[in-house]
């Protein structure tokens, strides 16, 4: 690669990833391992993008994503590049017990028949319906919501006390408003090909894996120390080949007649740059996608601007000492219906190593906002909020008045989660078709192809591996 243009020489590459954050960080350490040379250009002075780890007062926290789930063999892959500075953390066995607010106080998610048929959480209708699932009728509108899919095959009350507080407190929506084959596309599929979730769900886990299928344990992962080192690893070890600009702006594409692409933008100096690249490919958000674009694509790409994601506000709290409070669980969910201020309460220290001062200390992450509660921003101070969460959380974990925290810190993200929602398909035709029309551009990042950690790593290393197939 031509390394610089200030001489006025221009810089060439073969891909330009546009945003390193997780999805962008995955395409370069696979691109890496490919051995294609790349760019990857970052607004911010740091590569991670949601992803933060903090360290304050002996706490070690997230104030982005927390956890992920090991669904695709490429999470682990994306670890064993990141070796040694990522170490994959598997969540103790206590991340298996999940809480679920009803009334006045957390209710475990039942595992089992006799713990199902205890729950207080479902209707008795529904608990004795649950073994005629698989009889129950194949959808037929594609474009069903995971509410009503659920509601149909399982029941109202495990809609409100499973299926709600999961996706308000995993993707901050609404589960009327999410479409199925798009937001929880495996749970469409079970129905469609299997004719049930449950005998569909017992038919795929009997189908023969390969090695490389098994690493896709479906067990809950962080980083040890943080996601963050996550992120360090991958960057120190792609920066070693790729390059990097971190602090880049005003980025424009420009596509040639070749259909390879100028890619022009400044340095945190203000000094103009150009890079010309066979691929672009884009992981930010809609709204940051569209001013990039070449005056020709604004237009078809304009609805993009106003894909919807979920105002989301993480609140953390530390306890060095809080021997009293039967924390011992991933952490506890809250459905819609229940009005509270609270999306759900995570407990990370529950379920990682080395994440509070002391033994007995308790990190509570707490979630606010989302669809359900997207007032919540409009006239508040992020400390007005943030005292709103403290006293929730006192008042739903029976925290002693007496007991102050020693650590509070929140952060509020405008677009924190990307909704799969009724307006989704137009969103998903207008991408298809841009890259359709022009094959050498991929917008990748949330937008597309599912919204958690693994599934932003997965598709951040199979973009890079079509390319390096391509190139
Ligand atoms: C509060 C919160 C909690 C979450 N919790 C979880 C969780 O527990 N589990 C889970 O799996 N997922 C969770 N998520 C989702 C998870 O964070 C994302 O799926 C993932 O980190 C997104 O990675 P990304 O690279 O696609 O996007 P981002 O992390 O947003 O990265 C995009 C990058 O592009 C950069 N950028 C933007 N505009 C430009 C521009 N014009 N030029 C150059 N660069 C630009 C940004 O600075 C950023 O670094 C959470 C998200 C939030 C906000």
């Amino acid at each position: 690669m031509e390394q610089t243009n200030k001489n006025g020489r221009e810089e060439s590459t073969s891909v330009v990833i546009i945003g390193g954050g997780l999805t962008g960080l995955a395409a370069a350490a696979q691109l890496d391992m490919s051995g294609v040379p790349f760019v990857l250009l970052e607004k911010a002075p740091r590569v991670g993008g949601q992803i933060q780890t903090r360290h304050r007062k002996g706490y070690t926290y997230e104030v982005g994503p927390n956890t992920g789930s090991v669904s695709t063999p490429e999470v682990v892959e994306l670890f064993d590049y990141a070796a040694p500075i990522a170490r994959l953390e598997e969540a103790n066995p206590t991340a298996e017990r999940r809480w679920i607010w009803k009334g006045d106080r957390f209710h475990e998610l039942p595992s089992g028949l006799m713990s199902g048929l205890k729950t207080p959480l479902f209707s008795w209708k529904d608990k004795l319906g649950i073994p005629l699932e698989p009889t129950r009728k194949k959808g037929t509108d594609p474009n069903e919501t995971v509410g009503a899919l659920a509601e149909r095959r399982l029941g109202k009350s495990i809609v409100d006390y499973a299926v709600d507080p999961f996706i308000g407190g995993v993707y901050a929506g609404d589960p009327y408003q999410f479409i199925t084959r798009f937001a929880l596309p495996k749970l469409y599929r079970l129905e469609q090909d299997y004719g049930s979730f449950i005998g569909g769900s017992v038919r795929k886990a009997a189908e023969k894996k390969s090695e490389r299928d098994k690493l896709a344990t479906k067990k809950v992962f962080s980083a040890e120390g943080g996601l963050e080192n996550l992120v360090q690893g991958v960057y120190r070890r792609a920066k070693e080949k790729g390059q990097f600009v971190l602090e880049a702006q005003d980025i424009q594409l420009t596509e040639n007649p070749d259909k390879t692409w100028l890619v022009t933008y400044r340095n945190s100096d203000g000094q103009e740059h150009s890079i010309t690249a066979k691929y672009v490919v884009t992981t930010v958000r809609g709204d940051q996608l569209v001013p990039m674009l070449p005056d020709a694509l604004v237009d078809q790409a304009s609805s993009l601007a106003r894909f919807p994601y979920a105002p989301m506000i993480e609140v953390v709290v530390g306890f060095d000492s809080l021997p009293c409070v039967d924390r011992n669980a991933f952490g506890g969910l809250v459905p819609s219906r229940e009005k509270r201020k609270v999306l759900g309460i995570l407990f990370p220290s529950s379920c990682f190593k080395g994440r509070v001062p002391q033994k007995d200390g308790a990190l509570f992450t707490l979630f606010m906002g989302g669809m359900r509660d997207r007032e919540l921003f409009i006239g508040k101070s992020l400390d007005e909020i943030k005292a709103e969460g403290l006293e929730e959380l006192y008042a739903m974990m029976d925290i002693p008045k007496e007991i102050e925290p020693s650590l509070v810190d929140a952060v509020a993200y405008s677009h924190a989660i990307p909704q799969y929602d009724t307006t989704y398909e137009q969103h998903l035709n207008t991408m298809t078709k841009i890259m359709e029309e022009h094959p050498t551009l991929v917008i990748a990042g949330g937008m597309r192809d599912g919204i958690g950690m693994a599934k932003r790593i997965t598709q951040g290393m199979n973009v890079a591996k079509e390319i390096a197939q391509k190139l």
